[in-house]
């Protein structure tokens, strides 16, 4: 498919036809060669794009490589969103492409029991999709260790400013270490969102749709 011209393992692009995925969007095509190639990235998208897709397969696809699961408490790469629905709709999206491989998903939001979250957890993440507030939590009854996550990625940032979070954000950077690759989409570009890209990100390509 005209997915596999991007790079991706043919272990995800099997299943996107099956999943009505046949040809990339704008988003899709600009965004993975660059993420599979360890870029950080900020991309000004709104919902509706495709913007999932255009993090979470290059994603996937490189913890598809590493062939060994999570250690306990261990997770991969954090992606970050606003609200439960949010959160919930970005794991369907994710469960969609794993189907069939060995990559763990992991969904925290508030509202949900924290102590059957901590039991997840304690057995380790490949991808962990949290809101920001119940992951605090989390982190400060050491249910988690952000020390070995090589991923992060920021979706919706702006209604993530807006709804508060930024001491949050801020909180949980301290967790992740320096070297990791960190992608921010957003549906605004305010000053604001500007300053957290310069404070979070090394270098990125800037993408828009
Ligand atoms: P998103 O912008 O990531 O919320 O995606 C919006 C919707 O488009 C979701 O229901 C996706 O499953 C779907 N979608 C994303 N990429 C594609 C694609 N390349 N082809 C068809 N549908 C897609």
């Amino acid at each position: 498919s005209t997915f596999d011209a991007l790079g991706l393992s043919p272990k995800l692009t099997k299943g996107l036809e099956k999943a009505g995925y046949t040809t990339p969007t704008p988003i899709q095509t600009q965004a993975i060669p660059h993420i599979m190639q360890g870029r950080d990235l900020m991309g000004l998208a709104q919902t509706g794009t495709g913007k999932t897709a255009a993090f979470g397969l290059p994603l996937l696809h490189r913890l598809l490589d590493i062939g060994h699961p999570p250690g306990p408490r261990n997770v991969r790469a954090l992606i970050l969103a606003p609200t439960r629905e949010l959160v919930s709709q970005i794991s369907d999206n994710l469960e969609v492409f794993t189907k069939g491989t060995p990559v763990k998903v992991v969904t925290i939001t508030g509202g949900a029991s924290i102590f059957r979250q901590s039991e997840k957890l304690a057995r380790g993440a490949d991808v962990l999709v949290a809101t920001p507030g119940r992951l605090i939590d989390l982190l400060d009854r050491n249910a988690l260790t952000l020390e070995m996550t090589g991923y992060l990625v920021l979706d919706e940032a702006d209604q993530m400013l807006d709804m508060g979070f930024i001491h949050a954000l801020k909180k949980i950077a301290k967790h992740l270490p320096m070297k990791r690759q960190t992608l921010l989409f957003s549906a605004t570009m305010p000053k604001l969102i500007e300053d957290l890209a310069q404070t979070y990100l090394r270098d990125p390509i800037k993408v828009q749709v």
